[in-house]
């Protein structure tokens, strides 16, 4: 560790206490670096979010030994889902690792980590202002109304993709925002009216529907899912179900209400889904954006904060990528074995991942697309990933 530190500040504020903030923060910890994350809620957000960890991410939460006595484990499924597309993968040495996990229990786990190996988590402390100069970050906070200061020599912002830091520091976040809105719910439905036919649900009064993936209909599509295929502690009569349409001007929200549910489950499937209650009910706007910058001065983005994908299943391993990259560069610098020039190799490592990444999902959602264009690009890449390798060469480029 290098003498010059200085006792009386913290060498790393981590803002948000989301996958990639208490990844980074256990990192960090584990490098013998004193870091402190503040996440405005009070407590852990149980809504479900992310069902798992795909790539090179799962490998490193592994590597990790996070998953040791949890019962969870990576593996190589044959199979995975494109957009609307399956690449079959094959059963020997599939090139994709998964993680099934719950974003909530991921979470868990992440902070028992890095609480572990010496991190502070303080919950209720809402960043509300930042300042920086040549020797460090001093953070304005707010806890529970009355105001605090902390001071870091360098501070991480994984506050979301609404991102505080990222707007107060002016940081522009160029992307492309979706026609379309999602609305999504996990929802009852008694045994009497639904069955499970091998990958299909059949839905009395309605017929079969894929299972896991769009089923697209004259008025956009609609995917559904057992929960308890993703979360083994989810009852047996609850479904995912989401919903795709125009936007026209609808507002995402996070409280979706059950008339608009309801409303739009029937115009896209033409009759009423047979659901008693519904839950954690939201619409969301697909965005696709990438923060101009990675870095200002003793400041980082990443997570959420820095990148957002228009299709699911990228946004947690991307954060995580970055909390493992933007880590050890801290580390380094912090513990003296490396000059602060060192941190600009953040930027120049996840940086083209990203793009890569963003292009990877972009194709996804124009996979999707509903117009002549969408089923042009259906049908050609349908046939192309008929073929092994190329199946296994998106799957590479998804591992990341
Ligand atoms: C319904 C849903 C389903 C999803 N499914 C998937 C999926 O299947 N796969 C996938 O990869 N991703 C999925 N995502 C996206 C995934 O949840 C996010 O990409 C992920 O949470 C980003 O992690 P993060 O740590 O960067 O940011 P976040 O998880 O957003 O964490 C940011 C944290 O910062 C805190 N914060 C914000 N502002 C402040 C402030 N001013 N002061 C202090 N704290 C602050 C917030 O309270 C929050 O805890 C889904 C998201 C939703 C909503």
């Amino acid at each position: 560790m290098s003498a010059q530190r200085d006792a009386s500040i913290l060498d790393v504020i981590v803002v948000g206490a989301g996958p990639t903030g208490l990844l980074l923060a256990g990192d960090l910890a584990a490098a013998g670096v004193r870091a402190v994350v503040l996440d405005r809620a009070a407590e852990p957000v149980q809504a479900p979010k992310g069902n798992g960890v795909v790539g090179r991410a799962a490998l490193e939460l592994r590597r990790r030994k996070l998953l040791r006595g949890t019962g969870l484990r990576v593996v190589r499924p044959p199979r995975f889902r494109f957009g609307p597309l399956t690449l079959e993968l094959g059963l020997l040495r599939s090139p994709l690792h998964v993680l099934p996990v719950p974003q909530h229990r991921l979470e868990r786990l992440l902070a028992e980590r890095a609480v572990r190996l010496g991190a502070t988590i303080l919950r209720g402390h809402e960043v509300t202002g930042l300042e920086q100069d040549g020797d460090g970050v001093t953070v304005q906070a707010a806890a529970d109304g009355s105001p605090v200061n902390l001071r870091a020599r360098y501070l991480a912002g994984c506050d979301g993709a609404r991102s505080f830091v990222r707007k107060h520091l002016g940081i522009g976040f160029p992307g492309v925002t979706s026609a379309d809105i999602s609305r999504l719910a996990r929802v009852t439905i008694p045994p009497g009216a639904v069955t499970r036919v091998g990958d299909r649900i059949e839905l009395r009064g309605i017929g079969q529907l894929a299972a896991f993936r769009p089923n697209r209909t004259g008025h956009g599509s609609i995917t559904i899912a057992p929960a308890d295929a993703l979360d083994r502690s989810a009852p047996n009569d609850v479904y995912i179900v989401s919903t795709h349409e125009p936007r026209a001007d609808s507002e995402p929200t996070d409280e979706l209400g059950d008339d608009e549910l309801r409303a739009s489950l029937r115009r896209v499937l033409g009759a009423d889904l047979p659901y008693t209650t519904a839950y954690a009910a939201r619409s969301v706007v697909a965005n696709s954006r990438h923060a101009e910058r990675y870095r200002q001065g003793r400041i980082f983005l990443a997570g959420d904060a820095a990148h957002i994908f228009g299709a699911g299943g990228s946004a947690i391993n991307a954060g995580l990528l970055d909390a493992v990259a933007l880590g050890k560069h801290l580390a380094a610098v912090l513990r003296g074995e490396a000059p602060d020039t060192r941190l600009d190799v953040y930027r120049s490592e996840r940086r083209p991942a990203v793009q890569r990444t963003l292009a990877l999902t972009r194709l996804q959602v124009a996979l999707e697309a509903g117009d002549e264009t969408g089923e042009a690009l259906r049908d050609v890449l349908e046939e192309l990933v008929r073929d092994r390798a190329t199946a296994r060469r998106i799957a590479t480029l998804m591992e990341g």
